[in-house]
């Protein structure tokens, strides 16, 4: 199997890792965003922009972490960041959003910032194979086809590549978004127990 392409920003602490084309066709909507990025104000910033374009499955299933998937652990393991992004688009607004989320597919609901960007948590297997509760990992959704939510998208991204710490990212997402950023954290918080 081919290996994903990488790019490699910056250098030393804190490593940050974002990840696109995590499955099917999303890195369509998704890889030029990231490969549109700058090198981080401090630290390292590694972006594989398109991981796969094989068959859609999703992160959730433990299948993903034993097909494609482990190419993607492999690259955490060996980049060891302490920020983790994984960006990915979506056709399917109502399933994201749902509050039963937590109870059909055991991961919180997505919350809207804008624009139909929204802001979750990641694989919770991913989470418990990969990340220790310092890291911070997060997950935004941008719907596929959908051209309005490039700037809001890239201005997120450009936020967080240039985060030294968890802190400094909710701060900034309370002040941007005081409802839902207190959602999103909620979520964040309760998931992981911390
Ligand atoms: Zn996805």
């Amino acid at each position: 199997m081919a290996v994903a392409k990488r790019i490699t920003l910056g250098s030393g602490d804190p490593k940050r890792l974002f990840v696109g084309g995590l499955h099917g066709d999303e890195w369509m909507h998704t890889s030029a965003l990231l490969e549109s990025l700058d090198a981080p104000e401090a630290g390292t910033l590694v972006i594989i922009p398109k991981l796969t374009d094989r068959a859609y499955v999703s992160t959730l299933d433990d299948r993903y972490y034993e097909g494609y998937g482990r190419d993607l652990v492999a690259a955490i393991e060996e980049i060891k960041p302490a920020i983790y992004l994984e960006l990915h688009s979506y056709r399917d607004f109502e399933g994201l959003t749902d509050s039963r989320r937590i109870d059909e597919k055991g991961v919180p609901a997505y919350v809207e910032l804008e624009d139909g960007v929204l802001i979750g948590s990641i694989s919770p297997i991913l989470r418990r194979r990969c990340f220790s509760v310092r890291d911070f990992c997060v997950s935004f959704e941008i719907p596929a086809g959908d051209d309005g939510s490039q700037k809001l998208a890239k201005e997120l991204l450009d936020f967080t590549k240039d985060c030294v710490s968890a802190a400094r990212f909710v701060d900034f997402m309370l002040s941007q978004y005081p409802e839902q950023g207190r959602r999103a954290i909620e979520n964040y918080k309760r998931f992981y127990g911390i």
